[in-house]
């Protein structure tokens, strides 16, 4: 079996190459064929991995343009293995997740104190636990394409958390978080769906970030462009006269 993988070397990891490397396993997860590489053939090949179980979220990559967990993913003949986008390239499939993660902290993604005596129904509970499950892998993050205009974007997973924490009846600071996402944040979303359709875990952010802005319009808000193109909706002001 063979497949190529981008490599990125050189100093400033400018260097781009794309290397084939042939491989005698099959049914081989991609986490397992990187190994046989880099123990076998090519020691300098960089990528990260961690539990090798789905878990940890950090074998994240793209596999045919595709975000994939290494660890998971069963390679077949002929794919290309590339990094992931929208963050900082440190070498080969090794990127840089730092900026992604401070997003969490920007939209409020946290639980603030927590009410006391409130008790949480088994409806309540289920509203958030799908949203629990999220493992910072950051393949959302990567296939968002928010990003190729807006790198301000706060994002899926960071939206995705907000959801999780304001849907949540012992939160007691929602409004503020509602805040915090009017910027940057659930207005710029285009509901692509890409990253429901990448996650690992099964979780929608675009469906979170709906009801985000289903919470965000009962608080006062309203979706900014909306008001914008309203205003010039057919070429005519409010009043129904042409606007030039
Ligand atoms: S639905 Fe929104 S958050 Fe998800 S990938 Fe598309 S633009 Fe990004
Ligand atoms: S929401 Fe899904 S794709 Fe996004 S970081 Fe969490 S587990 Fe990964």
């Amino acid at each position: 079996m063979k497949i190529k993988i981008a490599r990125y070397m050189g100093k400033e990891v400018t260097q781009k190459e794309d290397i084939e490397y042939e491989v005698s396993l099959s049914d081989a997860t991609l986490l397992e064929v990187l190994n046989e590489i880099k123990t076998k053939q090519d020691a300098t090949l960089s990528y990260s991995s961690g539990c090798r179980s789905s878990i940890c979220g950090s074998c994240s990559m793209r596999v045919n343009g595709r975000e994939v967990l290494a660890c998971a993913y069963k390679v077949k003949d002929g794919d290309f293995v590339e990094p992931m986008k929208n963050s900082p390239l440190i070498r080969d499939l090794v990127v840089d997740m730092d900026r992604a993660y401070e997003f969490n902290a920007k939209a409020k993604a946290w639980q603030s104190s927590i009410k006391k005596g409130v008790r949480l129904s088994q409806e309540n509970q289920m509203l958030n636990e799908l949203q629990s499950d999220c493992i910072l892998c950051g393949s959302c993050y990567s296939v968002c394409p928010v990003y190729a205009v807006n790198d301000e974007f706060l994002g899926p997973f960071a939206l995705t958390r907000v959801w999780k924490y304001i849907s949540d009846k012992r939160e007691s600071e929602p409004q503020s978080k509602i805040d915090a996402i009017q910027t940057n944040g659930v207005w710029d979303c285009t509901l692509c769906n890409e990253c429901t359709l990448v996650c690992p875990q099964g979780i929608s952010s675009k469906t979170d970030i709906e009801k985000l802005r289903i919470r965000s319009v009962a608080s006062g808000y309203s979706d900014p462009s909306f008001a914008t193109s309203f205003g010039s909706f057919g070429g005519a002001s409010f009043d129904g006269s042409p606007s030039f």
